[in-house]
């Protein structure tokens, strides 16, 4: 019995953004379905709070079509000052007929192609069609990855780019409008990146709120995509009321991120402002966008089964052009 181990350029050859996106859409639509399960994740700080730890199994059950898995990954959020990269891990394959693990998969990859697929999907999905002036909030991995994907789904006319560290959000900049052949260009304050922008993403590690309510333009769609953990808020509170709210799991999204938890809290929202899951969009059992000047909010939280879809199809091309090291067990 072996595994095939599949590395970083393994994944990002074979996960291309158009691909991704609609892998995501197949998992989502089968989540809402009831054909996945997927427990909540098991993530512990370290008793220091350098990092965490984390834990993501689950599986996606459609006839014909399962797959188990479990995604590991420490999030260390200070390594970009050793340059090294805050997420690291590997996701694990096992076939649901018997159990017999199928691969090793570099996560890093995959979270960093994934997450900006599905937010170009919400985008997609919740977006004004005429939607092209971006902001992104964050000059991360997530923020390189999201401007490439949002690319796929919307034409964009102008992108902005903030971060606390001005070299950052120049560097970024430079370096993102080579890459695309646009004009990314650097922003003194979240306020003004954001300022007339249909789309935003905030792709930050921040955990006090970049993003107020007051400076979104109406009509625009906010991916908020940082803050994954009680105590992390990317968005104030003002900004999660205004907006049409969707998540990718209700039930990730009642226990897991601050910036839903804290209105919730503060009676400022209550359950029922969560209007429904990316995948029930994708299946039009809800409704998205209802006016051109409606504020969407898609709050991002990363799930075990966007993962396994992910490294499923990048297992099966492997597979198909041999690509991969068969690691023997
Ligand atoms: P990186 O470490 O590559 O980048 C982090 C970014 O956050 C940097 O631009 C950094 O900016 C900025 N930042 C850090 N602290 C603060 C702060 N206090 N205020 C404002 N900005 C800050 O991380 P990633 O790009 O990989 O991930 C970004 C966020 O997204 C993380 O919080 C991560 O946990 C989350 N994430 C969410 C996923 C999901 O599925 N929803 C999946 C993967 C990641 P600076 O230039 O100032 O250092």
């Amino acid at each position: 019995m072996s595994v095939l181990f599949l590395n970083r350029e393994d994944v990002e050859t074979l996960l291309p953004y158009g691909e991704c996106i609609e892998v995501m859409a197949g998992a989502l639509a089968a989540l809402a379905r009831g054909e996945a399960f997927q427990p909540l994740r098991a993530a512990h700080w370290l008793p220091d709070r350098r990092g965490l730890l984390v834990a993501m199994p689950g599986g996606l059950l459609a006839p014909g079509d399962e797959i188990l898995g479990v995604k590991v990954l420490t999030v260390f959020p200070g390594n970009a000052a050793h340059g090294e990269e805050s997420h690291q891990g590997a996701v694990l394959l096992f076939d649901a007929a018997h159990g017999r693990p199928l691969a090793f998969l570099d996560a890093a990859a995959i979270t960093a192609i994934r997450t900006a697929a599905v937010s170009a999907l919400a985008t997609r999905l919740l977006a004004r069609a005429d939607a092209g002036d971006l902001a992104l909030l964050g000059t991360g991995v997530q923020a390189r990855t999201h401007l490439a994907a949002l690319r796929e789904v919307r034409p964009l006319r102008r992108v902005r780019v903030w971060s606390r560290d001005a070299e950052n959000a120049r560097r970024f900049a430079a370096a993102e409008s080579a890459r695309h052949g646009l004009a990314v260009e650097p922003a003194p304050s979240a306020r003004e990146a954001v300022a007339g922008a249909d789309l935003i993403c905030t792709v930050s590690a921040a955990v006090a709120p970049i993003l107020r309510g007051e400076w979104i333009a109406p009509g625009a769609h906010v991916n908020a995509v940082g803050a994954c953990t009680p105590d992390a808020r990317e968005l104030d509170t003002a900004a999660v009321v205004r907006a049409r709210l969707f998540v990718d799991r209700r039930e990730s999204a009642l226990h897991e991120p601050g910036e839903i938890l804290t209105p919730l809290r503060e009676g400022a929202i209550g359950e029922d402002h969560i209007l429904g899951e990316i995948g029930e969009l994708v299946i039009g059992r809800v409704e998205g966008r209802r006016a051109a000047t409606d504020v969407t909010l898609f709050e991002s939280l990363g799930l075990t089964v966007e993962d396994l879809a992910a490294a499923r199809h990048v297992y099966r091309q492997a597979v198909a052009q041999g690509r991969g090291i068969p690691l023997p067990l």
